[in-house]
């Protein structure tokens, strides 16, 4: 007997499920989203503290070239005009990232493009490296000695868990260096945090649609396979094929939130800890994404940490063990009729929002 009562079930409300759900509800089909979180959103939700949007699972800054993807943002939210330029901080030291002329003249003393260009240059030519064997190696070999050991060298060995000798020269393919005193991280055309903060994005695309929050699709598997006629699954690829081939690995990252009784505690959203011996990378201050002005603030300390299980899994481990498992597990997918996967934890693939937003409207547009 056939029990379905909606066209689409949609497992998870993050980015990919709220626009795949609002582009078939917008097309007519009857559509239930669910997430086991007891919040939608997935990891772009915000927690509101002390009145500020704090972003639960890490700092969020929306950033894309894809002037669709930026107009169809733009007709649930508007944009404020925040501007990422992280600030590093080494042994009490303040540098500009990326890496650029306000960078050097903190480095160096240095005050034109060519004479940064010089000492860049010196300190490879120094190095004497031409094939780079490991990740020190390539990032000395691009950008010389002091870049990496005051920018790179202890961020990433956080990042990691692991010595830059021991990881591989690939994670590095380029560093970008720019020779202009501009400060902005992000080369794209379009960036900016939605105002009143990403739960607004989220409740307008979902709007109409029903959702159930603190429900699992694993909790009642036969359930929820019986409720629709198609399934956009947005989980853990390996946990829907029960871990059968083994399980996929994750990079996660603890978060350490407080609140300070004071207004401006760093006056910047986002400043990089660059040393090995302060063990967390960044701290986060959530209100100057927002440029609020509440008498206090929050900020967290973001600890990268090896995932198990019960951690977020937040990056994917794209090394070949890991992506030969995944190639298991998506040849299964590929010979589903009723199931579409998507999302960052369904293709095992670290997306940023825009990306994970393209992805969404071309499988509608294919699949849907
Ligand atoms: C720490 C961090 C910082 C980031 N910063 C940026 C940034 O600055 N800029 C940028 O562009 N991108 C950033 N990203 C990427 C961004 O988070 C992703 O592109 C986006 O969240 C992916 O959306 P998604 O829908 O694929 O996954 P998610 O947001 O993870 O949504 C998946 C949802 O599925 C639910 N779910 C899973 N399993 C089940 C189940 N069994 N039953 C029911 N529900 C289930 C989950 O609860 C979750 O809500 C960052 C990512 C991380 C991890």
């Amino acid at each position: 007997m056939n029990t379905t009562q909606y066209d689409y079930l949609v497992v998870g409300s993050g980015l990919f499920g709220a626009v795949f759900a609002y582009k078939a509800h917008q097309a007519g089909f009857t559509v239930l989203v669910i997430d086991k979180r007891f919040h939608t959103g997935g990891n772009v939700y915000c927690e509101n503290i002390a009145d500020i949007n704090v972003h639960t699972y890490g700092a969020h800054i929306f950033h894309t070239n894809n002037k669709e993807v930026w107009d169809f943002l733009n007709s649930f939210v508007s944009f404020n005009r925040y501007t990422n330029s992280p600030v590093a901080n080494y042994k009490g030291r303040l540098y500009n990232l990326p890496f650029n002329m306000n960078t050097f003249y903190a480095l160096w003393g240095v005050k034109t493009p060519d004479e940064a260009k010089e000492k860049i240059e010196q300190q490879r030519r120094e190095s004497g490296i031409t094939e780079p064997k490991n990740l020190e190696e390539q990032a000395i070999s691009l950008v010389g000695k002091d870049i990496y050991e005051i920018l790179i060298k202890g961020y990433t060995e956080k990042q990691w868990g692991r010595k830059c000798t021991t990881l591989p020269a690939f994670i590095i393919k380029r560093l970008p260096v720019r020779f202009t005193f501009d400060n902005n991280y992000f080369n794209d055309l379009y960036q900016g945090i939605p105002i009143g903060g990403y739960n607004k994005l989220i409740d307008g695309l979902l709007a109409g649609i029903e959702v159930k929050t603190n429900t699992d699709f694993f909790a009642n598997r036969a359930y929820w396979e019986n409720t629709a006629e198609k399934i956009i699954f947005t989980g853990k690829i390996d946990e829907f094929y029960g871990y059968r081939f083994g399980k996929l690995e994750y990079r996660t990252v603890r978060f350490e939130t407080e609140t300070l009784t004071c207004e401006n505690y760093q006056g910047n959203a986002v400043v990089n800890y660059t040393e090995r011996e302060i063990p967390y990378t960044r701290i986060i201050e959530h209100k100057h994404f927002e440029f609020d002005k509440q008498p206090q603030t929050v900020i967290s300390r973001e600890y990268p940490s090896e995932w198990k299980e019960g951690a977020e899994p937040f990056y994917p481990v794209n090394d070949e063990k890991n992506s030969a498992l995944y190639g298991a597990y998506a040849e299964l997918a590929c010979k589903e009729k009723n199931v579409i996967f998507g999302g960052r934890l369904a293709e095992y693939r670290y997306y940023d929002m825009d990306k994970v937003i393209e992805r969404a409207l071309d499988k509608w547009d294919n699949n849907g």
